[in-house]
């Protein structure tokens, strides 16, 4: 069962947690009862697939699931769609440094190894619960959940998926990925403001009762894709399970062996994934929580303020760009040794004040799992530089975020443990800025993105990812523009019901 993390709801089974995405009063729903891998279930996955591994995972939360649904949702979502065999193959960076590479997947980003399954999960979640009501998805993106929620939805029955994305604060090549997707029931919105904007007032709609009971009269009902879905965070566990025991397979680790996780950070929902599997009982000693220039959560796990006034700052690695991440809640939760009550306080002084504080007790919690660190804009061009030069293995902004926060961590703790960073996105799906760290010059000033995808080619000698290429000659099928005031009217007007 599912509960919320502010002991404000009822406790739900999988299939309507999946279904609710969040708590309806608010707060977000987390498994009841935490169980843990057995040892010998653990060591028996050594050398197993990718979809085996997921297969275990899965059952452990999916309790009205039965075996045979899972292996069905998984052959769907992880197949030929990605374009490597292993989903998710780890690169050896260095003797004790290995890279996770999380977008081989069909948008060139992370988002994909959740957003392929999630679906999948979603739809039989609906027959499973008879809903009879059409299923609205609403989105809310900083660039990659977009696209990736998209395909992932797209000419899925029974539903409809509506994406806002921050006007002009996405790069070209993601902007043109979502407004070039086919797909009956998908639609996309620009915003006229920042990520927060879009995601506080997709929040709003799904908070508010009176607009929930206005779209049910009419035969609709409000889910998310956002990661504050249990369905979305559940496929992240899975890859850290994976990663670990591919190191064990292929040698490089001994079996309990406790290793590190680097994660770029930005709604928290990544490296919540791995705390996941910590807590099943993965053998993990540090995960490094790597911010950007809105370094929100380093200042948090320092200090213990959370201190949302302060300005936002549109970075390189635009996916991290969150001043508010809503997967903290989880955490929190947890760390406080679910206090439900603490939290719902936390969060409303966050919502009225724009800050809360935590005690010295939850900072030590924290503090014994987690590191965090960030990296400036001009360091995370150094980084991606610097790494081609020494290992010709080319990381796009986010990831090396990761990679310089990494550095940092070495430097201050002298940690020698092996180290498995996650790469978050393809380098071409942020070529501009990549291309930036080689020349100098801030290449997408000179207009035209994808040329610059095989200019990156060229010099790297990396080929473009293979959902990139092509991209500039597909029709745009989207085009709609907003207000931030004006979302709600925008989601009305695409249900028909102004
Ligand atoms: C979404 C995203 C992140 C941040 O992940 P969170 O789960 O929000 O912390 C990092 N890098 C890339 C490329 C992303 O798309």
């Amino acid at each position: 069962m599912y509960i919320s993390t502010r002991d404000n709801f009822q406790a739900v089974t999988a299939t309507e947690a999946i279904k609710l995405g969040m708590v309806p009063t608010g707060g977000l729903f987390v498994p009841q009862n935490m169980s843990t891998f057995a040892e010998e279930e653990l060591k028996s996955l050594i050398g197993k697939t990718y979809q085996d591994v997921a297969a275990k995972v899965l059952a452990f939360y999916l309790d009205d699931y039965s075996a045979a649904e899972i292996v069905t949702c998984l052959k769907k979502a992880y197949q030929d769609n990605f374009t490597h065999q292993e989903i998710a193959p780890l690169y050896r960076l260095a003797d004790s440094t290995y890279i996770l590479e999380l977008w081989h997947g069909p948008t060139a980003a992370f988002k994909d190894m959740a957003l392929q399954l999630m679906p999948h999960l979603l739809s039989l979640a609906l027959q499973k619960l008879e809903v009879r009501e059409e299923m609205v998805i609403l989105v809310a993106t900083s660039g990659d959940t977009g696209k990736a929620a998209l395909e992932g939805f797209k000419d899925v029955s029974g539903l409809k998926i509506v994406c806002f994305y921050p006007y002009q604060g996405v790069s070209a090549i993601q902007e043109r990925q979502m407004i070039t997707t086919e797909g009956e029931n998908t639609y996309v919105v620009g915003v006229r403001g920042n990520f927060d904007d879009c995601q506080n007032t997709v929040k709003t709609l799904f908070g508010d009762q009176a607009f929930r009971s206005f779209l049910a009269e009419k035969g609709f009902v409000l889910s998310s894709a956002n990661s504050i879905n249990w369905g979305r965070l559940l496929p992240q566990i899975v890859y850290y399970v994976y990663a670990y025991l591919n190191l064990v397979h292929k040698g490089r680790i001994k079996y309990g062996e406790k290793i590190n996780f680097v994660v770029p950070t930005g709604n928290f929902g990544n490296i919540l994934a791995a705390w996941y599997a910590y807590r099943m009982g993965l053998p993990l000693h540090k995960l490094i929580c790597a911010s950007n220039e809105n370094k929100v959560l380093t200042d948090f796990f320092r200090t213990g303020i959370y201190e949302k006034n302060r300005p936002f700052k549109q970075t390189n690695s635009p996916s991290m760009d969150i001043l508010i991440s809503s997967n903290l809640e989880r955490f929190l939760y947890e760390m406080t040794g679910r206090e439900g009550t603490a939290i719902a306080t936390w969060m409303s002084e966050l919502q009225e004040k724009g800050r809360f504080v935590v005690d010295k007790t939850v900072q030590k919690a924290m503090s014994e799992i987690l590191w965090a660190g960030f990296a400036t804009e001009k360091e995370t061009l150094a980084t991606i530089k610097e790494t081609y030069l020494k290992s010709s293995y080319l990381l796009d902004t986010h990831t090396a975020v990761g990679m310089k926060v990494y550095q940092q961590y070495v430097v201050e703790t002298g940690d020698k443990t092996v180290t498995v960073l996650d790469s978050t996105a393809s380098p071409f799906k942020f070529v501009a800025s990549v291309l930036q760290a080689f020349d100098g010059s801030d290449a997408s000033i000179e207009g035209d993105e994808f040329a610059l995808l095989q200019e990156l080619s060229q010099k790297s000698g990396w080929s473009v990812h293979p959902t990139l290429q092509g991209l500039e000659k597909k029709p745009i099928l989207h085009q709609r523009i907003c207000a931030k005031e004006r979302i709600r009217n925008e989601l009305e007007n695409i249900l028909g019901l102004r």
